[in-house]
């Protein structure tokens, strides 16, 4: 449906691994980073393994505050990444229950299913996934198998743009235009093929302003960057993007009303 071309998905480039294997196989370099957001993502629901942590972090053991947002606690958030990655461990209390204790690793395999090292070539790219009592959602496969096929040209446009770690709307931009995307696509795919499966929906926030994008630029344009690396529709893309930035309207009452054409 994307009419892709070129080194694909086989048995070859996917792995399926146990939670205790995904764990010790995340790559060392990016833990920092993907334990940041997962804090700033969920550390604001107390419910969560993340907000446990986050609120315990703050000396929050008992429901007698108001409610934390790490979106708006980023060095608190950083701090505390780097305590748990120098211990080892990220520490909660919760009520009455019994202190609980998880190794950065093993946190981070609780939120993410698959991984896709996307750094080299698309021939050299391949997807780790990750089964829960020998299970994986196939959803998950195709949401990494849409990482696996981005372009060259629009993973580097992504990772060139200054502000890819800024909030775009209310997500971060590098996630907006690699985990959103990649997203968009893959519920494209479970849609069309029923047989696939429950749709397990991932990354709500990217989705949304996803959204918004293709409201702008239509289907084809984003399939063309993402898939073809079409220069011309990076190029639109990044301006929509820059417009969307540069809105400086406020009090709209609808925020998805606001819709610029490159
Ligand atoms: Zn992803």
């Amino acid at each position: 449906m994307f009419d892709l071309s070129g080194p694909g998905l086989t048995a070859k480039n996917v792995s399926f691994v146990d939670e205790k294997e995904f764990a010790a196989k995340y790559p060392g370099g990016d833990i920092e980073e993907q334990l940041k957001f997962i804090f700033w993502y969920d550390g604001g629901h107390v419910s969560t393994v993340a907000g446990k942590i986050f609120y315990s972090y703050l000396g929050y053991i008992f429901l007698e505050h108001p409610p934390l947002n790490p979106r708006t606690q980023m060095g608190t958030v950083e701090e505390l990444v780097k305590q748990g990655v120098k211990d080892g461990y990220f520490w909660y209390r919760f009520l009455t229950d019994p202190m609980g204790r998880i190794s950065p690793r093993d946190f981070i395999a609780l939120y993410i299913g698959g991984i896709t090292d996307i750094s080299g070539s698309q021939a050299r790219r391949s997807i780790r996934m990750q089964m829960y009592d020998h299970t994986a959602y196939v959803k998950t496969l195709v949401h990494e198998a849409c990482h696996l096929y981005v372009s060259v040209a629009f993973r580097d446009a992504v990772n060139d743009r200054k502000d890819n770690q800024e909030i775009f709307g209310d997500a971060i931009l590098s996630k907006v235009l690699l985990e959103g995307f990649a997203e968009r696509f893959a519920r494209e795919v479970m849609a069309a093929n029923p047989a696939f499966g429950p749709v397990v929906e991932a990354y709500p926030l990217e989705f949304g302003q996803v959204v918004r994008l293709v409201a702008a630029l239509g289907e084809d344009s984003i399939r063309k960057a993402y898939f073809k690396g079409d220069a011309g529709e990076i190029k639109n893309l990044m301006k929509t993007v820059d417009l969307y930035k540069a809105n400086t309207i406020t009090n709209v009452t609808n925020p998805d009303l606001m819709m610029p054409v490159p």
